[in-house]
C-alpha cells in the first residue's frame, strides 16, 4: 500500500472499506469530488489502487480518442455512487435501500467484461478463448460493487457509521473492538471535537 501522502491529491481514505472511500469522495463529504470529471475518476481509482499506473495511463489515452466512452464510464460511476451512499447511511435499517443496492450491484456485475468462447481453429482443433468485450473503461466499477457486496454478505452494515460531526458527511466502517468509533478521522473531526470540549471546559 502506498503511504497516505502518496495516495493522491486530497482524497481521504478513512472509510476502512473501498466502497465507503468511494462514497466519501463525494462533494457532500467535503474534499475533492472523485467524479467531477473523467480525469478525477482516474486519479481516484489510481489513488485507491483499483487501477495501476499503466492502466490509468491507458484510460487517459483512450479517453482522448473516445470522449463519449469516457463520459459514459463517468456517468456509470456516478450512478453507482448514488446507490452506495444511501446503502452506507441507511442500509442497515432500510430493506428497500438494500434491495435497490443489490439491483445496482447486480447490474454492474451482470455486464461481463468479456466473453468466453469455444473456438474452432484453422487446424481443426478446439480451444477455449476469452475475448475482452470492453475497452479501457470496462469493469472499472466491479471492485467497488464487490466491496459493497462483501459488506452485505458479511453483515457489516450495522457497523457502518456516519461521522459524529454533523457538518461531516463521511462514512466509515467501525473496526474498533468496542464498536465505539465516532469520528471519520481523529486528525480532523476528532480533533475539532476535542478542542471544542476543551474550550467548553475553559469557559465553565
Ligand atoms: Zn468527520
Amino acid at each position: 500500500m502506498p503511504s497516505p501522502a502518496a495516495r493522491g491529491p486530497g482524497f481521504a481514505f478513512v472509510g476502512e472499506r473501498l466502497w465507503l472511500d468511494f462514497v466519501n469522495a463525494d462533494p457532500a463529504a467535503g474534499g475533492p469530488d472523485a467524479l467531477e470529471d473523467f480525469e478525477s475518476l482516474v486519479r481516484w481509482l489510481e489513488a485507491a489502487a483499483v487501477v495501476d499506473p499503466d492502466r490509468a495511463a491507458g484510460m487517459r489515452r483512450r479517453a482522448q480518442q473516445q470522449p463519449a466512452g469516457a463520459a459514459a464510464a463517468l456517468g456509470d460511476a456516478r450512478r453507482v455512487r448514488d446507490a452506495l451512499r444511501p446503502l452506507a447511511e441507511r442500509g442497515a435499517r432500510d430493506g428497500a435501500i438494500r434491495g435497490d443496492a443489490v439491483a445496482e450491484i447486480n447490474r454492474v456485475l451482470g455486464r461481463s467484461a468479456g466473453t468466453r468462447r469455444l473456438e474452432l481453429r484453422g487446424d481443426g482443433t478446439f480451444a477455449r478463448a476469452f475475448v475482452p468485450g470492453g475497452d479501457a473503461f470496462a469493469g472499472l466499477m466491479i471492485p467497488l460493487v464487490e466491496s459493497a457486496a462483501d459488506a452485505l454478505i458479511l453483515h457489516e452494515l450495522p457497523r457502518v457509521r456516519r461521522c459524529a460531526d454533523a457538518r461531516c458527511h463521511r462514512v466509515f466502517y467501525d473496526v474498533s473492538k468496542n464498536g465505539g468509533r465516532r469520528w471519520c478521522d481523529m486528525s480532523t473531526c476528532g480533533n475539532r471535537a476535542k478542542a471544542a470540549r476543551h474550550r467548553a471546559r475553559g469557559r465553565g
